[in-house]
């Protein structure tokens, strides 16, 4: 399912996070279809370099805002009809090197986001995550599944920041009636990611590029399953234009081992490197794939780009891009 211009039931948009992978990418979509959007974000891991192309675009702003101080919601200036709140770093080395930011726009944030939403009578989508469902021991993973989280990890201060994400966000729809939905979104990838920051799609088709070894952490035998940008953009439009309250699954559903990813990039690539097994990170999850059955049945959403044709335009992406920026 794609959004129209024709068809784009919004005209002012509020993106918190506009400046990252995923924020850029739906300030674009909405742009394009004729909404006016204000991308809030204040730069910790976003960057002004994922929105330059949109620079200039009739109803865009971009408002250079600390989402989770408070008083950040007055700054907002409205009125809205749609909230995507997903300001938040999200991948594990971002994360980790920033806990205590994690932990602070994950609640303060929200909260303030939420705020912005009842103000405006708009309507409010939460971008959660399948870290909720930690190492998961279901599989494969349901949005009624409650999780298997270490509360006290490293990777704590991003999921429990996301646990209470959704908890407060349920609680504004409960006690306040503010429209609100959540997208629980699985290892979304594509152009515009961070060269080096760490996930490991970008940082397995820089290291095939540069013809360095790819760092395969552990046995390479946890999996994910990818979902191309293109793809999340249009499941969370999906679900905003919805009226779910209840948390909705967003992923592809090609569950993939980490080393088989390693071989598919380097053969995709044509490239001369080997594969370096390092360390597993602690905690890291080692199943997930996500049952994305509501989502398909009851809202009309599935993947589309197949993950090798979408592999396949991340590495022109990089490709395109000297070293030094890639
Ligand atoms: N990973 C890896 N090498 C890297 C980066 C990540 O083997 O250079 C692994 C990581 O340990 C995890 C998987 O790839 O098992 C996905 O990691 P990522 O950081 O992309 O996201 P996560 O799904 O863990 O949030």
């Amino acid at each position: 399912m794609s959004f129209d211009p024709p068809s784009c039931p919004w005209s002012s948009v509020l993106v918190t996070g506009g400046a990252g992978f995923l924020g850029s990418h739906l300030c674009e979509r909405l742009l394009d279809q004729g909404a006016s959007v204000d991308c809030a974000d204040n730069f910790l891991t976003g960057s002004h370099a994922n929105l330059a192309h949109l620079a200039g675009r009739p109803g865009f702003r971009v408002l250079e805002c600390d989402l989770a101080r408070p008083g950040a919601d007055a700054e907002l200036p409205g009125p809205y009809d749609l909230v995507l709140h997903f300001a938040c770093p999200a991948s594990p080395a971002d994360y980790l090197a920033h806990p205590l930011e994690t932990l602070d726009v994950g609640s303060l944030g929200t909260r303030n986001a939420l705020r912005v939403a009842e103000r405006d009578g708009a309507r409010f989508v939460l971008a959660s995550t399948s870290e909720v469902y930690g190492d998961p021991q279901e599989h494969p993973q349901t949005e009624g599944y409650w999780g298997n989280v270490n509360p006290v990890g490293p990777r704590s201060v991003y999921d429990e920041a996301k646990r209470f994400g959704e908890a407060l966000t349920t609680a504004h729809a409960r006690a306040r009636g503010t429209d609100t939905g959540i997208v629980r979104l699985f290892n979304s990838y594509g152009p515009r990611m961070r060269a080096r920051d760490g996930r490991v799609v970008p940082t397995f088709v820089c290291q095939a590029l540069a013809g360095e070894p790819l760092t395969v952490s552990g046995d390479g035998s946890q999996t994910r399953s990818l979902c191309y940008v293109d793809d999340t953009v249009d499941g969370v439009l999906t679900v905003a234009a919805s009226r779910a309250v209840r948390p909705v699954n967003i992923g592809g559903t090609e569950e993939v081992t980490v080393l088989d990813l390693a071989r598919r990039i380097i053969e995709l690539t044509g490239s001369p490197s080997t594969v370096e097994f390092t360390e597993r990170p602690e905690d890291d999850p080692g199943r997930r794939l996500p049952d994305i059955t509501t989502a398909r049945e009851l809202l009309g959403w599935q993947p589309h780009v197949p993950w090798s044709e979408g592999i396949k335009r991340t590495i022109e992406h990089f490709a395109a891009k000297p070293p030094a920026t890639a």
